[in-house]
């Protein structure tokens, strides 16, 4: 099956499970249609996600006036990291990526500290999700959990100087992974349908974007 077909045949699952879902040829294409769907002046509360970064986002939401409830500010300390996080709880728009999309609709997350899948499931008016095709799996949860260890967890532990045994390419310690302090795994959440008073939508990039 090409990356086409699997977008087409995700859209329509995410669809039958509740989520809005639109499709996008190009990064290019994505991101003015991303910016035109945001309310004008609504809050936007930003999470950890390299696929909203390389789509040059966050400073066009600041072009645009839209306040960011932004916990990467430079010199913040870790009080006011947290402080941020729990204001974007209650941001308008939650604008974020998932660690996965399995082809029968589900979104497959896992979080060291919890703000970004709790956010996903409640608290924000609504949740912006943006994903390059990279991140849609066949084979159900199961193959989306074995892609988050072993294809993302690496890349994002490296990245945020993490020490755990997937940023040394060591295999995740079986049976339920490390015991760094670091741990990307705590919170791991699976979506099956959109959660009832959360309007979730999904623009899909015909792209591979973050990990
Ligand atoms: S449990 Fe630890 S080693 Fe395994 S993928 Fe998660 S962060 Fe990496």
């Amino acid at each position: 099956m090409s990356n086409r077909q699997l977008m087409e045949e995700t859209r329509h699952a995410l669809e039958r499970n509740g989520f809005e879902v639109h499709v996008h040829a190009t990064p290019e294409q994505a991101v003015p249609e991303i910016l035109a769907r945001l309310p004008a002046g609504a809050t936007i509360g930003r999470c950890g996600s390299v696929t909203v970064e390389r789509l040059g986002l966050w400073p066009a939401l600041a072009d645009r006036g839209h306040p960011i409830l932004d916990p990467y500010v430079a010199g913040f300390t870790t009080e006011q990291k947290d402080a941020v996080r729990r204001q974007t709880q209650h941001a308008d728009v939650l604008l974020t990526g998932t660690n996965a999309i399995t082809t029968d609709g589900h979104l497959v997350n896992i979080d060291g500290v919890g703000n970004r899948v709790s956010a996903q499931i409640f608290g924000p008016r609504q949740v912006v999700i943006v994903a390059g095709w990279n991140k849609l799996v066949a084979g159900g949860v199961p193959a989306a959990l074995a892609r988050i260890k072993q294809v993302a967890c690496p890349q994002n532990a490296r990245r945020l100087n993490l020490d755990t045994p997937c940023a040394r390419d060591l295999p995740c310690p079986p049976p339920d992974g490390c015991r760094s302090p670091g741990r990307m795994c705590n919170a791991v959440v699976i979506l099956e349908r959109r959660p009832r008073l959360t309007p979730i939508r999904i623009h899909l990039v015909a792209a591979a974007l973050g990990f």
